[in-house]
């Protein structure tokens, strides 16, 4: 087990974004979680963060053995429990893509989305002169439009293993262009649950984003931070999680292998 690992510290998913604006050294105003040390000692100069909705952390755990490129990715890296902050999409990202808890941002919905004046890690970055990039539902992407470089937002009424193949598609698109930041969306685990799929139908949809995973460290600069997480873990259906801890997996590693 690594270092880091063994200490007593406890994370979250509020140091998500205090770790990448850490690694890009961009200012991040206020945060209510703390950067990771470690991870900003690697020397990365760029960073994917790749949102896997409902990834809960024994969601991963159960799913590890059928993956192969996330898994790679952990050996090399740091696999963290980590608290979510939220059983609810919107307001989870928020956190993740801000560094405050939802009672700071405010944000519960798309619409609150549109209208915070609350910064998040792809407008302070592109505003600090890193090129940034999203990839998402059409709804959270318009966020960034004439904000950031690059917006490719997906429509949220295609099927769910179309939209995360789009994802992917639009995430080695957007990686053409060196953005230092690429912020990608994978709704298809989510979906799953909420059409009663039941564990087959999650595997396939994590095999899919495992793929994914594979291509986009292929196509990322090798100095690149990979980030990895869920935004809450399985929160409906037969498998909804119901007790304690709401943990998320939360993924790092460099790309170059
Ligand atoms: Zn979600």
């Amino acid at each position: 087990m690594r270092e880091i690992e063994k200490t007593a510290r406890h994370f979250s998913l509020l140091d998500v974004a205090p770790t990448i604006a850490g690694v890009l050294k961009i200012d991040l105003p206020q945060a209510d979680g703390r950067a990771i040390p470690e991870v900003i000692g690697w020397g990365c100069d760029s960073v994917v963060l790749l949102i896997v909705d409902s990834l809960g952390y024994q969601l991963y755990e159960w799913l590890s053995p059928r993956l192969k490129n996330i898994p790679r990715l952990v050996e090399r890296g740091l696999l963290l429990r980590a608290s979510s902050v939220s059983n609810r999409t919107t307001p989870s990202i928020a956190s993740i893509l801000s560094g405050l808890l939802p009672e700071h941002h405010h944000i519960v919905d798309k619409e609150g989305a549109k209208e915070s004046s609350i910064l998040s890690l792809p407008e302070i970055a592109s505003a600090q002169g890193l090129r940034s990039a999203v990839v998402m539902e059409k709804n959270g992407a318009e966020v960034y439009s004439g904000l950031i470089e690059i917006v490719n937002g997906i429509s949220d009424r295609m099927d769910p293993l179309e939209f995360d193949r789009a994802s992917c598609q639009l995430s080695l698109d957007a990686l053409s262009r060196r953005p230092r930041l690429l912020v990608s969306y994978f709704i298809g685990i989510d979906k799953a649950v909420h059409m009663g799929k039941g564990a087959d139908g999650i595997r396939e949809m994590a095999i899919l984003i495992d793929a994914c995973v594979g291509k986009v460290v292929q196509a990322a600069s090798s100095r690149a931070l990979i980030v990895i997480c869920g935004d809450h873990p399985i929160h409906a259906g037969k498998l909804k999680r119901t007790q304690e801890p709401y943990d998320v997996a939360l993924i790092m590693a460099r790309a170059e292998t």
